[in-house]
């Protein structure tokens, strides 16, 4: 990562930052070093970061060809926003056909169900995802409402701890990749005291809804478990105190639990919550 990170235009904050950058390397799991290194990237050229944006966006390419026999094989790279859009799209569908097949091989198989019973692998699930994804962009009404997000993208205040300009899935990106969306974009506000905290919404409510909810998805970003990275889009919002322990649903007793590291927590309700 360093030796990729360094061109002839970092050479000279390379010389400078080299120590503090193995630090990171040493102390951030890898997914937050990738994003650390992004954002000394771009601070030490800003100029390159864009250019090196425009030129993955360019290099953009799908190729879907029948093969001899009939069948379809296909190809292709995007740059991390469009990426995010179709991974996006296409885990949502993913997701409810798992469901689809988690009850089917339950009612098969009953209580002890399995992955390896599941009539479809993750691959050929991937595939029926994306044939749905196709009927479904038939079902869509000629100048019907575009579907809000199709991305999320973070974008910090400064003064707090230096440039974030970051995707949801905790892809770095530059901020001439975003500007190029902000025509069809729209913005929330989410306001930090402190990095770690939101300012709290402050209503007792079972369930973390709307702006509460999505306070605590761009303050996490992903799942409490410091070993995971599941990003906030596949997470549940759990009270760190119950709910039935009387822990209230605010920002300061919300957090991201993936679907295993939310379950694994509530078969073992004497382990303390952390934090
Ligand atoms: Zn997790």
């Amino acid at each position: 990562m360093l030796a990729r990170a360094r061109t002839e235009a970092t050479a000279a904050a390379m010389g400078r930052d080299e120590e503090l950058l193995v630090s990171k390397a040493a102390g951030l799991g890898f997914p937050g070093f990738v994003r650390a290194v992004a954002y000394w990237s771009q601070l030490a050229d800003p100029d390159g970061g864009e250019d090196k944006a425009a030129k993955q966006a360019d290099a953009r390419r799908f190729h879907l060809s029948q093969g001899f026999e009939g069948t379809w094989l296909g190809d292709l790279v995007l740059d991390p926003v469009s990426g995010a859009i179709v991974d996006t799209a296409l885990r949502r569908i993913t997701d409810e056909l798992f469901d689809a097949d988690w009850s089917e091989a339950k009612a098969r198989v009953g209580e002890h169900v399995g992955a390896g019973d599941l009539r479809r692998t993750p691959a050929q699930r991937r595939a029926d995802a994306l044939v749905e994804m196709a009927v479904r962009s038939g079902m869509a009404p000629a100048g019907g409402r575009r579907p809000e997000p199709l991305f999320t993208v973070l974008v910090g205040w400064e003064s707090f701890a230096g440039p974030m300009c970051e995707l949801a899935n905790g892809s770095v990106v530059t901020p001439g990749t975003v500007a190029g969306w902000l025509d069809r974009a729209w913005a929330e506000r989410v306001v930090f005291d402190t990095p770690s905290r939101v300012i709290d919404v402050g209503e007792t409510r079972r369930l973390f809804t709307g702006a509460l909810r999505r306070a605590i998805e761009v303050r996490d970003r992903e799942c409490f478990e410091d070993s995971c990275d599941v990003p906030a889009e596949w997470c549940e919002v759990d009270h760190i105190e119950p709910w039935a322990a009387g822990g209230r649903t605010t920002e300061a007793n919300g957090r991201l639990a993936c679907g295993f590291h939310n379950r694994a927590r509530h078969r073992r309700p004497e382990r303390p919550p952390r934090r």
